[in-house]
Parts: structure tokens; C-alpha cells; sequence
């Protein structure tokens, strides 16, 4: 944006001093939404890259004791593994509760398909699908 208003001439120093507080920071974070796929890429909350650890498919004693080790979940609800980016993040402390009292359970016919993934910020469980566990995934 230039104005006429001013006709006192800019300095060199105030042209670049100007132009360079126009440069947006670069910033890691411009481009991903925390808890969201960006591209194949998973975010947790805080806003760390996740990677699948492998390719096992954890049942619900892994979960529980996952989860109880200090791994989040990211519930993907239609099963499609969180592409959708309809993730729900249960809370820390309600995950907690629900798994020192009970093994999360799986749908008789659709079980859901839980795999670990694992950031700077720690593992997330990706559920896919039906889980039931308590009140987190209602
Ligand atoms: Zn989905």
C-alpha cells in the first residue's frame, strides 16, 4: 500500500526496514491444522507431524494399556482412517479414567481398526471406526 499523502522521501534503511516487516515468518505451523490430516500427514494438537509406527493392528488390552502409557486417540468415527478430518481428540484425563477402570470393546461385526502412530509429542492411537469405551465415543 503506497500513499501520496507523505512527500517526504524514504531512506533506503526505511524501504528495506518496511519491506522486510512485510515478510510473513516462516512459519512449520502456516500450512497444518493441530489434530488434523494435512495431506497424509497427521497433527497432534500440539501441532507435531505424526508416523505410523507399523502396521499392527492394536486390540483393546493394547489400547488400554497404550493409552494408560500416555498415548492419545484420534477417533476417525466413519472409519475411513481420518482422511474425512472429522477427528475427535478425547480428552487426556477422560481417556485415563476410562482406561484404568475397563478395556475399551469392539463392535461385534465391524471392529475397529486402532493403529499406533508416533510424534515428537508422543503416540496417538488412530481409531478407525466403532469403539466403544465409556463415555469417549458418543
Ligand atoms: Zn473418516
Amino acid at each position: 500500500m503506497s500513499s501520496k499523502s507523505g512527500s517526504k522521501k524514504q531512506t533506503f534503511a526505511e524501504i528495506v526496514a518496511a519491506v522486510e516487516s512485510d515478510v510473513p515468518v516462516p512459519s512449520k505451523d502456516s500450512a497444518i491444522s493441530p489434530g488434523r490430516f494435512s495431506g497424509d500427514t497427521l497433527y497432534d494438537l500440539a501441532g507435531h507431524a505424526l508416523r505410523e509406527v507399523d502396521d499392527h493392528a492394536l486390540d483393546p488390552a493394547e489400547i488400554r494399556d497404550a493409552v494408560l502409557a500416555g498415548a492419545l486417540l484420534a477417533w476417525d468415527s466413519c472409519g475411513c482412517g481420518g482422511y474425512c478430518n472429522t477427528l475427535k481428540w478425547p480428552d487426556p484425563e477422560s481417556l485415563l479414567r476410562e482406561a484404568s477402570s475397563a478395556i475399551p470393546r469392539f463392535r461385534k461385526n465391524h471392529p475397529a481398526r486402532v493403529t499406533r502412530l508416533r510424534g515428537e509429542g508422543g503416540d496417538v492411537l488412530l481409531v478407525a471406526g466403532d469403539l466403544r469405551w465409556g463415555d469417549l465415543f458418543r
